[in-house]
This record gives structure tokens, sequence and C-alpha cells, in this order.
């Protein structure tokens, strides 16, 4: 591992209320890396990150991991929210789904991967709390989206994919309660914020979207399809092993 990292600090941060716990994963969203990076140490944007990945690989630090930076936003995961105070972040650059979408280089992916390697040895985060925004905000965020390669990161120890997983498509969609209860159940079992209740409605549809983004990237749909469920439950496997 040869991660070199550049401090450029932002003053964007302020005291840890506890340890840290939650590792979130961002796309920055913005035409340029200056400018996300601009925004990201501008004293009136009040938001940062801890750290910043370009699309060659190099890394900078914003904000020491021993500070709370300001990313997350309003949040929630397995039964916490306002996450900003128990997680790193890390901003990915990428210029989102708004400016042109587009696949995240492999070197920046292998900068990711190490940085979040160097971080998971200096903090005690499980596996299962290494998340997306998307997760965390999924009626505000879609970063850092369907492109990013979870899979990959997962295959080099970081973060869980269930990989032993088939391929079932996108047939044969559940929509009634009785049927959606067990998905409900198991989204909120691995972290999500969703109502325990009901046929498919948009809150779950926007939840299953943030799942899709995650761990069923093929097909991003809101629907609880055959290939959403059988990915769905083989996370649910993973985190109840950890
Ligand atoms: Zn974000």
């Amino acid at each position: 591992m040869s991660l070199t990292i550049c401090d450029l600090p932002s003053p964007n941060h302020d005291e840890r209320p506890g340890p840290v716990d939650t590792l979130i994963l961002h796309y920055t969203g913005m035409k340029t890396a200056q400018a996300a990076i601009d925004r990201l140490r501008d004293p009136e944007a009040q938001v940062s990150s801890h750290y910043v990945v370009d699309e060659d690989g190099a890394v900078l630090r914003l904000v020491p991991e021993d500070r709370r930076a300001w990313h997350a936003g309003v949040s929630y995961w397995r039964g916490q929210a306002a996450l900003n105070g128990r997680s790193i972040g890390i901003e990915i650059v990428n210029p989102g789904h708004e400016f042109g979408y587009r696949d995240f280089p492999v070197l920046q992916l292998a900068s990711v991967c190490d940085l979040c390697l160097a971080i998971l040895s200096r903090h005690a985060i499980p596996h299962r709390n290494i998340i997306a925004h998307s997760d965390v905000a999924p009626d505000r965020k879609e970063d850092p989206g369907e492109r990013f390669d979870w899979e990959g990161l997962a295959r080099n120890g970081v973060g869980v994919w269930p990989f032993d997983v088939p391929d079932l498509g996108t047939g044969s969609a559940v929509r009634d309660a009785g049927g959606l209860h067990p998905v409900r159940a198991a989204l909120a079992e691995i972290g999500y914020r969703v109502a325990p209740e009901g046929a498919l409605d948009p809150g779950l549809a926007t939840v299953l979207r943030a799942f899709q983004r995650h761990w069923r990237p093929e097909a991003v749909t809101g629907q609880a399809d055959a290939g959403t469920l059988v990915r769905l439950q083989g996370v649910l496997r993973l985190v109840r092993a950890r």
C-alpha cells in the first residue's frame, strides 16, 4: 500500500461527540474537481469531508479524522441519526448524475480502496457500516451511485458484498404489503430507515433504489424484483454474520 496524502485544510469541522464507527462514500457531483474542492473549503458553504480522491488517484486530506467533517447532513443508519459525528467521509471526484455521470477510473478506485484500508486500521468500523451517502439519505442523495464498484472494493477487503448470489434478473416484482413485509424487515435490519408495513409506496421504492445503487447496480428500478430480493437476502446473511 503506497498512499500519498496531501493536506489541503478546510475550516469546516468541529468537535466529534464520540468514536468513529462508520465510513461514508460520496461523489463530488460538481463539474470539476477544483470546483468541488473549493466548495469543500469555503467557510460560507458549511460543508466538508475528511478526504477527496481525484480521478487520477491523488488523495487530499481536508479535515483530520478526529474532527467532525460536515459531509452527510440529515442521515440515518442502523438506528443512528446525524452520522457526521461518528463517520469519516470520503468525496470521490465524479461529476455525478447531474453533470455527466461517468465510470470511476481504476487508479481512483485503487486509491479509494487503499484509503479505506488505512482508515479501517485506525478505527473500529464494521464492514457493514461502510456505506454510500445514498444509503444514509436515500430521499435526498444518489451518490456515489450505481457506477461505483462496491463489488471490487469488497474483493479487496472493504465492505460487504454477496459474491455467492446468482443473477435472477428483474422479473416477478413483489408489490403487496404481505409480500413486502420481509423485504421491509430485511432493509431495516441492514440499516435503512424504512416503515415496517405497507404495499410498495414511494418511500419504499426510494429505499429500494438506494439498496440497488449499492448492492444491485445492474438495475436500479425501485422494484422488489427477483434479482433484488436474492441480493437482499445475500447482504442480510453477511451482515448477520458480522
Ligand atoms: Zn454525498
